[in-house]
């Protein structure tokens, strides 16, 4: 009888992971003209101080859209980093953003831009940076750029020198995700970094131990000179709960989704009166 259901259980098995190599293969091959057919776009995310809820910067989140279906980043980002698209993707998302913020945005917004670690490797990538910065004539100290924490195992030697280098063409270093990789607090300490942007699932779970943790976080970044952002904050209890622990900035649905352009100027537009509203395009 076990002999029997074996062979069948691994066919369906079979099925099920021959299906999914099949989908990868075309959406692959599908984002490799994805740019050039306009099926990208980016959305942007407002940030606001915890102080006094004014928006202080937005960060670019980039949507995929497939034959009328949404495809989230957490699927093709990561199949554009294995195959190296990611590096055309990641160069588009860079110019997009940076001349949306400088010819569209307050001069006074900061601009926080995700970048993957093979982008980063890339040896020319410093050099794209100070032509995306010239081309768009974006000040680099309102440029952030989002680098995950699990980034911060994958290269030891590599990693310092880079963020340093960037750091020094005046744009600002944060740390993604922050709380769920792997950094010892040596590191952060020795690595340029301006901020940390703490991981939204210790927001969502403050009531047990993702409290512990973000007050933990806050005494390193007391430390070591990081401000702090806190990602996913959904209900003004936890947004009253981060600024009572010192949390320096806030981002999330409570204050609004991912915009697009057109949406993202009209919510900047509002009187600071007006009860948020959170509108997609
Ligand atoms: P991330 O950088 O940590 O971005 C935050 C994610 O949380 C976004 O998901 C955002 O839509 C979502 N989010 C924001 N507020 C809330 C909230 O209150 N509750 C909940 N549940 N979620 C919230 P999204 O846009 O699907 O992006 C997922 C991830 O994909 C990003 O995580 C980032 O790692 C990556 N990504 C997005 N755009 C880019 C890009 O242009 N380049 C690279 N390399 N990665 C990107
Ligand atoms: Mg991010
Ligand atoms: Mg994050
Ligand atoms: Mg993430």
């Amino acid at each position: 009888e076990q002999k029997r259901q074996a062979p069948g259980q691994l066919g369906l098995f079979n099925d099920v992971l021959a299906e999914q190599i099949r989908r990868e293969h075309k959406l692959r091959s599908r984002l490799e003209e994805a740019v050039a057919r306009r099926e990208l776009l980016l959305s942007y995310q407002p940030l606001v101080t915890a102080s006094s809820e004014r928006v202080m910067g937005v960060e670019a989140l980039l949507r995929w859209q497939l034959d009328g279906e949404e495809i989230t980043p957490d699927v093709f980002i990561p199949l554009a980093e294995q195959s190296g698209q990611i590096r055309g993707l990641g160069h588009w998302v860079l110019q997009q953003a940076c001349h949306f913020a400088q010819h569209h945005l307050p001069s006074d917004l900061a601009l926080c831009v995700n970048v993957s670690v093979v982008q980063m490797e890339d040896v020319a990538f410093v050099d794209l940076l100070t032509q995306i910065l010239a081309d768009s004539g974006l000040p680099p100290a309102r440029l952030h750029l989002e680098i995950t924490e699990s980034l911060l195992a994958s290269d030891p030697e590599l990693l310092p020198q880079k963020l340093r280098q960037l750091h020094d063409l005046g744009l600002r270093i944060c740390i993604d995700d922050f709380g769920t990789g792997y950094s010892s607090l040596s590191m952060m300490q020795d690595l340029a970094v301006d901020l940390v942007k703490i991981d939204r699932s210790f927001v969502g779970n403050m009531e047990s131990s993702g409290r512990v943790i973000i007050k933990a976080v806050m005494q390193m970044a007391d430390s070591f000179g990081h401000l702090v952002v806190a990602e996913g904050v959904e209900s003004s209890t936890q947004a009253q709960a981060l600024k009572a622990l010192g949390v320096h900035y806030l981002q999330g649905f409570y204050y609004a989704q991912p915009l697009g352009e057109h949406s993202l100027l009209e919510y900047l537009a509002r009187p600071a009166a007006e009860p948020v509203i959170t509108p997609l395009d």
